[in-house]
């Protein structure tokens, strides 16, 4: 610390010629100080103050002056050593989540199943062995270590040592080098047979430094001078600790929340936080378009900045909040660097506890941090990633959790953050399932709950303006009333019975969606035109389902040579988004036999399923969503593969039983389904 008063008394016998030069002057005094009593590693300290010393010697109107400045007061706001205390209370973690969110009553299990497995580690106490000779020394670093919290057991020669690891192990044993019959070494080396990951601190006198170079070429982690000093010791056992992080964190650590928008798992993520008394910071990694968002820019480059990561953690002042990498799917194409390896450093227990910011340029320990990720579509996530991650599918609500999550969650929240009272406004079971069908169309609840804002926001107006007194009920026709008229109607309302269009059921990112296949056939040289951004998967499908058809001519009625003479063009609208996948299959070759036979196809049905060239359908995923969304679009009777049987006969009740559903095994069971009687 001589260092700072050294540079302070320099300081002062700089002549304070001008006010400005005196400001400047007061300033870096006030940040020696600063600097003095801050708790900050070494590292970071000694760089922040070299950083300080060079600012004395450079003009304060130079861009050089403020960047270093910058710099300087960067270091000092950074939380190293600032930790919000865990609540490790598994039973109030669970309360918070189950108050918090209904169901999702597989998610919450889960996720509890980490939070216990979190708390086991992080209450848990490292156990480190103090070996020596002399029994004062022993006595001082026993005591040292205890009051640090550590489980501390002593012994006073190496056999008394090695008989210690008989019936326990450690995490670390501090020992003395010199030693009768055994030597600090020769412990370190029976130790290291028995019990690699325990680390090593040896202890040595100044006339034995060589013999502790030795050492650390053994494998030691680090050797401290005798007599050692205790701060020192403290700082010395909590780097190498905090290095074998393999007990502080569990196994595949990093939970990885999927599926579509709205489902809740920001939310979750922010109940964790609550749940263990930490900070909340969601970061959204969606159009990231450069490593140094992440990671900052050097300082060398003009208006350079720290990276997101570190931005963030000085933002919320501590170092171990639940950071929430949001979307970690969406993260830029054309992202420059490599996103997945600093997403490996960051995400990864054994290494991010060095983690380098560029614009910081000293490593910051992010291994205290619990990072939870989520993504709309894990398979768009790199492999190493998707390795270190515990995937939590989330899936899309019924109709019914809508409308019981809406009661008791969404509309209250709405309701307090208008300024009105939970009893002002009712929205009755019809309102909320008019609201649910007429005026959204998702997995989730953000429309839904958008929604429910703008009725608030209107009932508010309309009670300035003495339109409506509260408490008022609100019935679907208010809700139209309020809304304007319904954006969506049921599918079966909508579009009436025609030949050679069918609709299929699709699984997208957001969720289960209904798209409709049309077909056209005129005069032509036997082409088969496709249109709607279709992927290659979904233009093979097509391909597939007409070769069917034309091969299969006699079993459905259809003109042998139909397709000579003529063109015929599929379509699949809304163009703007593309599509794939196979499980538009079955949707297309019903179309085209609706087409050929002028049997008008149901609007009121919906298929999903893939074909194969003889005709079979093969089972298809994303099940609960398809049936949920044709649900959603007021479809009657959804068509699925056989083969889904199983699948189906696992999902509740209440998804089973929100539609009719039909099992095909042949696309002939699907026409009799789909298409009006010959
Ligand atoms: P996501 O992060 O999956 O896009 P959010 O967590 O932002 O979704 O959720 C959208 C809204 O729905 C939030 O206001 C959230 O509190 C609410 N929400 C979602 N799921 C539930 C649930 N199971 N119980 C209560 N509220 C929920």
């Amino acid at each position: 610390m001589n260092f700072f008063k050294k540079s302070k008394e320099q300081k002062e016998s700089t002549p304070k010629t001008e006010e400005g030069s005196k400001d400047v002057h007061s300033h870096h005094h006030e940040l020696y100080e600063e600097l003095e009593n801050a708790v900050l590693p070494e590292h970071a300290r000694k760089t922040a103050t070299k950083e300080l010393e060079r600012l004395e010697k450079t003009d304060p109107s130079v861009a050089e002056y403020s960047i270093g400045l910058n710099y300087v007061k960067f270091v000092l706001s950074l939380p190293w050593e600032k930790t919000a205390e865990d609540n490790l209370d598994l039973e109030r973690a669970e309360q918070i989540l189950h108050a918090e969110h209904m169901g999702l009553s597989q998610v919450k299990e889960r996720v509890l199943e980490h939070l216990a497995a979190s708390i086991m580690c992080l209450s848990r106490k490292y156990k480190v062995m103090v070996v020596d000779d002399e029994p004062i020394a022993l006595d001082n670093l026993e005591h040292t270590l205890k009051k640090e919290n550590y489980d501390v057991v002593t012994a006073t020669n190496g056999q008394e040592a090695l008989k210690l690891f008989e019936n326990a192990s450690f995490d670390l044993v501090v020992t003395d080098l010199k030693m009768q019959r055994i030597s600090g070494i020769e412990l370190l080396e029976e130790v290291t047979k028995i019990s690699p990951q325990t680390k090593f601190i040896i202890t040595t006198g100044y006339a034995t430094v060589e013999t502790a170079v030795d050492a650390l070429k053994k494998g030691a982690a680090h050797y401290l001078p005798k007599p050692v000093k205790l701060d020192t010791l403290r700082q010395t056992v909590k780097e190498i600790l905090s290095q074998s992080s393999t007990y502080r964190v569990p196994q595949g650590s990093v939970l990885c929340f999927s599926g579509p928008p709205g489902i809740g798992k920001t939310s979750v993520g922010r109940s964790i936080a609550n749940a263990f008394g930490r900070k909340f910071i969601c970061l959204s990694m969606g159009g990231l378009r450069d490593e140094a968002e992440l990671r900052g820019h050097r300082r060398t480059y003009v208006g350079a900045l720290p990276g997101r990561i570190l931005s963030e953690l000085q933002k919320v002042g501590e170092k171990n909040p639940v950071f929430m990498l949001d979307e970690l799917d969406k993260i830029g194409q054309d992202f420059r660097g490599d996103p997945a390896s600093v997403l490996l450093e960051v995400l990864d227990p054994k290494q991010n506890s060095q983690f380098l910011d560029y614009y910081l340029d000293i490593p910051f320990d992010l291994s205290q941090v619990m990072f939870i990720t989520t993504a709309n579509v894990v398979e768009k996530l790199p492999t190493p990633l998707l390795d270190r991650m515990e995937i939590i599918p989330f899936s899309s609500y019924t109709m019914g959790e809508k409308r019981e999550i809406a009661r008791n969650y969404l509309v209250p929240r709405q309701l307090r953050s208008h300024g009105l009272n939970d009893t002002d406004l009712e929205f009755s079971e019809e309102a909320l399932n008019a609201m649910i069908t007429g005026y959204t169309r998702e997995a989730g609840l953000r429309n839904l709950e958008r929604e429910i804002a703008s009725i608030c926001r209107k009932v508010d107006k309309l009670v300035f303006k003495h339109e409506i007194t509260v408490p008022a009920s609100l019935n679907a026709a208010k809700i139209e009333e309020l809304l304007g008229p319904p954006r969506y109607t049921s599918a079966s309302k909508r579009e009436k019975d025609r030949s050679g269009v069918t609709t299929g059921l699709v699984w997208t990112e957001f969720g289960g969606q209904i798209i409709f296949v049309e077909t056209a056939i005129m005069k032509g040289n036997q082409n088969l035109i496709m249109t709607g951004s279709l992927g290659e998967v979904l233009k093979e499908s097509a391909q597939t389902a007409l070769s069917f058809v034309r091969s299969s001519v006699e079993q459905f009625g259809i003109e042998p040579d139909f397709y000579s003479g003529h063109d015929i063009h599929i379509h699949i609208p809304a163009g703007s988004i593309p599509k794939d996948g196979p499980s538009a299959g079955i949707t297309i070759a019903v179309a085209l036999i609706s087409l050929l036979t002028k049997r008008t196809s149901r609007s009121d049905v919906a298929m999903s399923g893939e074909l194969t060239l003889s005709g079979q359908i093969l089972p298809v995923s994303g099940l609960r969503e398809k049936i949920l969304a044709a649900q959603q679009a007021g479809i009657t009777t959804v068509v699925l593969p056989a083969e889904n049987e199983s699948s189906i006969a696992i999902l509740e009740t209440e998804v089973r039983e929100a539609t009719r559903i039909v099992l095909a095994e042949s696309v002939a069971d699907a026409v009799s389904v789909a298409l009006s009687a010959e």
